[in-house]
């Protein structure tokens, strides 16, 4: 028996030796559950297997753990009561009885049993995951669904996970927030959101913040500054949010939406035409300008249609109607437009509702600050043509328009006004630093063959300048009398960078023979200045054309100066 012993114990020798001589052990960087695993013996890649400490790992994940060092025995009872056991020398391991095979023979190093780990990782319900150079190891655990419990005083937000979690709780502001990351976890599902509204808790977010190192993350949508506990569980496998009171014996709260409770069609005091949505909890919201019919859809995610809202007629010369639906994820509502314009989005939120509020208010192109951007310039020509460059027609298209401007009295400030080279960045900054109204970008276009597409098409990135580019477009469209290639979202630098509505319109295809010859003549250009003069008009005023009654007020001005 003895004699037995040793030769095996030689054979192990040797062979440990062998492989060291192809493949020497590396120390590698091993995290479990977000806590580091550093032995001894610390964990190693052999083989490009990895290796360490099962007792240490097996802990992490939650296990309660006997190491009887003589009899050459661990065993471990997972959190889910599951019995593993390991033997050393052998090339396998139990789990609730049944055989469970290893890549390689376990062994005794630091007086520890080690042993090739992912075979174990999986067992006790961990995910392993490395770097592509095998250097860093991380054990993920899974979170539980998060379960909520509470009243009107406060509620607890629990969760679980079979590892030994460390969970930190740090705020944000604008809008307020408060976070919870869970280290070495991913959450049960790869993001979700579960509205609670109460204790001044929007609601709850969550989603892989990042996968190595593994974090978890809850976030805690705040109406106001609001304390967030993390409690841990006794036992370390998870824990609980806490906000306001909560004993601990609260029952589970129930699943609520963002209730659609009405729509309003009003005027304000001064002449703005506003559509309004009351909703009980704060609702996701985007929006975009829709053509045939010309409308403006809201869609409120999540939200819910609990009674028929009628549909409404509109008031003033702007709003149609405006029509509420369910969607399969949230409510769509539909404001018809009778005349294309810009429109401020704004939200509010009050003890009782979210309101949603859409508001078109007429003003004078004259007081708006406009920025007219000729694309390229200097060292950058942009689209060649035949004979022309375009840095040398966006500029003159771009000249046109501040001219036209100044002459009904408006402004415009060009970001070149010569043939040199401005950044793109550059140009962006100068918009936003002049906190100008509107910002448009003037190009032409090119094909990478000649003469292979012709017309025009106008940029948008943001939300908020969608409809100065459907205006716009349908400006030049009319003007140009090109091929209409669409209203399309890019993000080109010029008008990502701002908050400012702001959009980017390619006259015509300068390498389309055609399309080269429209524009080097003068009269086209001074078309294309005119069209989006009168698109710059049709946004800030409700419509394209210089009001006739102004001229006459001007006129009676200028009778009343001579006459003084
Ligand atoms: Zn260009």
């Amino acid at each position: 028996m003895q004699l037995k012993h040793t030769l095996l114990a030689a054979t192990l020798l040797i062979i440990a030796v062998r492989i060291s001589v192809a493949d020497a052990p590396a120390e590698v960087y091993l995290q479990v559950a977000g806590q580091q695993v550093t032995g001894p013996p610390a964990p190693c890649v052999e083989n490009n297997l990895l290796w360490g400490p099962v007792d240490a790992v097996a802990r992490a994940l939650g296990a309660e753990i006997n190491w009887q060092p003589e009899q050459g025995r661990l065993t471990a009872t997972a959190p889910n009561g599951q019995q593993l056991q390991w033997e050393v020398g052998v090339a396998h391991f139990w789990q609730d009885g049944q055989e469970v095979s290893l890549p390689a023979l376990t062994s005794v190093a630091g007086g520890v049993l080690v042993a090739p780990l992912p075979p174990i990782v999986e067992a006790l319900g961990g995910e392993l995951s490395a770097n592509k150079e095998l250097i860093r190891f991380y054990v993920t655990v899974p979170m539980s669904q998060p379960v909520i419990r509470g009243n009107d005083e406060g509620f607890a937000i629990e969760l679980e996970t079979n590892g030994l979690v460390i969970g930190e709780v740090k705020y944000l502001d604008d809008p307020y927030r408060a976070y919870l990351n869970i280290h070495g976890a991913r959450p049960h599902s790869p993001s979700g959101r579960r509205y609670i509204g109460q204790c001044g808790v929007w609601r709850l977010r969550w989603g892989q913040f990042s996968d190595r190192p593994p974090i978890a993350r809850y976030v805690i949508d705040l109406k106001e500054e609001q304390q967030v506990t993390w409690l841990p569980r006794a036992d370390g496998r998870g824990g609980s949010l806490i906000v306001g009171k909560f004993e601990g014996d609260e029952p589970e709260l129930p699943i609520r939406y963002p209730q659609l409770e009405r729509i309003r069609i009003y005027q304000t005091n001064n002449q703005a035409t506003v559509v309004q949505a009351d909703l009980s909890l704060p609702a996701e919201l985007d929006y975009e300008v829709l053509a045939q019919p010309w409308r403006i859809r809201l869609h409120l995610r999540d939200a819910r249609i609990t009674q028929q809202i009628p549909r409404q007629r509109g008031r003033g010369e702007i709003i149609k109607g405006v029509e509420a639906l369910a969607a399969d994820d949230g409510v769509i509502i539909e404001v018809y437009l009778d005349k294309l314009m810009r429109f401020d989005i704004e939200k509010t939120d009050t003890q009782q509702a979210w309101q949603v509020r859409l508001s078109f208010q007429k003003a004078r192109l004259c007081d708006k600050l406009i920025m007219i951007d000729p694309g390229h310039g200097g060292k950058d020509s942009g689209a060649r043509g035949r004979k022309l460059l375009e840095k040398d027609v966006n500029l003159d298209v771009a000249m046109r328009i501040a001219q036209r401007l100044a002459a009904q009295d408006c402004t415009a400030i060009l970001t070149r006004d010569c043939d040199v080279f401005v950044g793109l960045f550059d140009r962006a900054k100068f918009a936003r630093q002049l906190a100008v109204d509107a910002f448009v970008s003037i190009h032409c276009n090119a094909m990478p063959r000649p003469d292979t597409n012709w017309g025009t098409e106008t940029y948008y990135y943001t939300p908020q300048s969608n409809m100065l580019a459907v205006i716009l477009q349908q400006q030049l469209l009319e003007a140009l009398g090109r091929k209409d290639n669409g209203v399309r979202q890019a993000r080109f630098v010029v008008i990502r960078e701002n908050e400012i509505p702001s959009v980017l319109v390619e006259l015509m295809y300068l390498n389309h023979q055609q399309e080269e010859q429209l524009l080097s003549k003068p009269e086209v250009r001074a078309a294309a200045a005119e069209a989006v003069v009168r698109g710059l008009r049709q946004y800030f005023e409700g419509r394209p054309d210089m009001p006739t009654i102004q001229t006459t007020v001007n006129e009676e001005n200028a009778t009343n100066k001579a006459a003084q």
